[in-house]
């Protein structure tokens, strides 16, 4: 019998200690590389969280990364959805996103929710549908278009277990670059390369004429140059790829076209159907809650025709307010699903609570 010393039986406690870590640390591994091949998960936020601090470039905190869950996964009915971030834009809320409000009312709606007075944050929310027949992409989020702390679509997919390339249906809302600005790549190339995609024949007509007149938008010129430029760019893209709907159509089975226009002359809202089950997508009939919803007759600069878009806002509300219905507002904070409550003149958004186990 080997007759080890103290010191000599610590070390070997010690390497013994090692191995067992090392081994748990590659059972973790391999499981979750499991979880990322066998299809999407079954939960949300531990599996992907991992992968999303891989792709970001900026790990420099002392938890590794510095940014938060970028997916949240439901379902409607038998449909397996994800909501995707593109990321977030703070910017200052006048003029463009309350021009005909008083500063004053403005800073108060701010105030009243605990947000800083001279800043707004959107959110930029995609939404991914597997509805067993259709892997639907809605919206491409924005690309190049819109800066750096934007365009995370299609890595945040793809980290999730959904490479763009699986893709086959893109629908679009309507043809602003927060929509439409990832349908190319940087280097120009199809970021969903094997997807048809469809948008309403309004915006199409809208966007692709050779004279768009955004007289009536309170932004500036040079942006208003920019989102057409984006619009040619990107729609002329897809002309070989595209299928035009009219509102009340069903584009895929599930889903079917919501006229919501005002905003822009095509927007389109879509109504999501499983079993007994219901989703509205609002695309950006309305942006956030200080505003639109405490506010609904206040403008955005963004809307084409406001006194429409107001009329459309009001209409889609107290629909959703009467018949209660989950609903996606694509600016919305992350994961943007909540339903609404109509309070006298103005509206509530209640956030759906958040769950670990994915359910209907
Ligand atoms: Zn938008």
């Amino acid at each position: 019998m080997m007759n080890f010393s103290k010191p000599f039986k610590q070390v070997i406690v010690l390497i013994l200690v090692a191995c067992a870590v090392i081994a748990s640390s590659i059972g973790v591994t391999l499981s979750s590389t499991e979880a990322q091949t066998s299809g999407l998960s079954t939960t949300n936020s531990t599996p992907h969280s991992a992968t999303n601090s891989a792709i970001n470039s900026t790990n420099n905190s002392a938890t590794g990364s510095t940014t938060n869950a970028a997916v949240y996964r439901f379902k409607v009915g038998a449909i397996d959805a994800l909501v995707v971030s593109d990321g977030s834009l703070t910017t200052p809320p006048l003029p463009n996103y309350a021009p005909t409000a008083e500063p004053a009312e403005v800073e108060q709606a701010l105030r009243e929710r605990f947000l800083p007075a001279d800043q707004l944050t959107l959110y930029f929310n995609a939404l991914y549908l597997d509805t067993g027949r259709n892997k639907i992409l809605i919206d491409t989020g924005s690309g190049r278009e819109l800066g750096p702390t934007l365009g995370r679509l299609a890595a945040n997919l793809r980290a999730a277990g959904v490479p763009p390339e699986t893709i086959d249906t893109v629908i679009l809302t309507h043809a602003h670059p927060d929509h439409i600005g990832g349908i190319l790549t940087a280097y120009g190339r199809l970021a969903y390369p094997n997807a048809r995609y469809y948008i309403s024949k309004a915006e199409w007509a809208f966007w692709t004429a050779a004279n768009v007149s955004l007289a009536s938008l309170k932004i500036s010129e040079g942006f208003k140059q920019a989102m057409v430029a984006a619009a040619h760019r990107h729609l002329s893209a897809i002309r070989e790829r595209v299928t035009l709907f009219q509102p009340g159509q069903e584009i895929v089975p599930g889903i079917q076209a919501v006229d919501a226009a005002g905003h822009t002359p095509g927007q389109t809202a879509l109504l999501i159907s499983s079993g007994q089950s219901r989703l509205i997508h609002a695309a950006d009939v309305f942006f956030n809650e200080a505003f639109d919803l405490e506010h609904p007759d206040w403008q955005t600069g963004f809307d084409l025709d406001p006194a429409q878009a107001a009329a459309t806002r009001r209409q889609l509300l107290n629909q959703v307010a009467l018949n209660p219905m989950l609903v996606l507002a694509y600016h919305m904070p992350f994961p943007a699903l909540g339903h609404i409550r109509a309070r006298g003149e103005r509206y509530e958004w209640e956030p759906t609570l958040w769950q670990f186990e994915v359910a209907d």
